[in-house]
């Protein structure tokens, strides 16, 4: 991309000291279809903010208007946590914010202000810490069929329905009527070579959705947020994933080393399941999050 200037939005008065918080936005002026990614609402995932690095290197040509925040949530970026130290608030549960809200809430509404022009909004997020994502769209009910055609254009398996998060950016800009996804992919803490071409792909096909709609034509079938499995670990000892199954369906997980007797033992479910998530593998402990699977 070329043409791309860098702004800065700046949240007064947002710290216990009294001074401002600066959030840093791109802008790609055009005369096409107006879109905003939006990447690290939550501050321990900034894989996104790779990705969206790699996108602007590329050299791809749009007459889109795009608005990018890479980083949405500096204070919570800061100390590298999902949510901001100053007022322990989840951005994605604040949209639209506040004029005169806690620092959360008012960094969502001076956001906000700026990208509820959009036509189009691409929220990128990342999976916690030692857990990696298989590219899956989430929507809400709301937005459902607007969507269900984009899922698989954008080379996503997994369409998902939120269940009962409220207040996210997704859904706010719904209500508007826009078409807006978030986006989960890879693990928020580690940058990862597969993942950051997969993710700079999804958002150069979201742009090409957004000028010509009808470039997708398949629908995908919704999978609901309750029917989605939480494997544990049944015991600690050292994980080894079976991570080229990630996004595919199988029945083993992984293997176990049992740092007792340095046995191996396979964790295998009843039956093949699709992996969405999967833990990056070494030292768990018994009830650590393994993987999320859906039948
Ligand atoms: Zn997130």
């Amino acid at each position: 991309m070329d043409n791309w200037s860098t702004k800065k939005l700046i949240i007064e008065n947002a710290r216990p000291d009294g001074e401002s918080l600066v959030i840093p936005y791109i802008k790609i002026k055009g005369t096409g279809p107006k879109i905003a990614i939006v990447g690290t609402q939550h501050g321990d995932e900034f894989f996104s903010i790779a990705i969206i690095n790699k996108f602007l290197k590329s050299n791809f040509s749009t007459d889109a208007d795009l608005t990018i925040f890479p980083l949405a949530n500096p204070s919570a970026f800061n100390i590298s946590n999902r949510r901001s130290p100053i007022d322990n608030q989840d951005m994605n549960r604040n949209w639209s914010g506040k004029k005169e809200g806690t620092l959360t809430s008012r960094m969502c509404y001076q956001i906000f202000r700026i990208i509820k022009n959009c036509d189009y909004v691409l929220d990128l997020h990342n999976a916690n810490k030692n857990i990696r994502d298989a590219p899956q769209l989430r929507v809400h009910e709301s937005n459902r069929e607007k969507t269900q055609n984009l899922c698989k254009y954008l080379g996503i398996d997994f369409f998902i329905n939120h269940s009962d998060v409220r207040h996210t950016l997704v859904e706010e800009m719904q209500k508007l009527n826009k078409t807006a996804v978030c986006i989960e992919i890879g693990e928020g803490k580690r940058i990862d070579s597969f993942y950051l071409n997969k993710g700079v792909q999804i958002i150069k096909k979201f742009i090409l959705y957004a000028t010509d709609p009808t470039v997708a034509r398949t629908k995908t079938k919704h999978i609901d947020e309750e029917t989605i499995k939480k494997i544990h670990a049944p015991k600690s000892g050292i994980f080894i994933p079976n991570e080229k199954f990630l996004g595919e369906k199988t029945k083993i997980m992984g293997t176990f080393i049992n740092i007792a007797d340095l046995k191996d033992e396979k964790i295998t479910l009843k039956k093949d399941h699709k992996v969405l998530s999967l833990c990056v593998g070494g030292v768990v402990s018994k009830g650590d999050l393994i993987a999320r699977v859906v039948e």
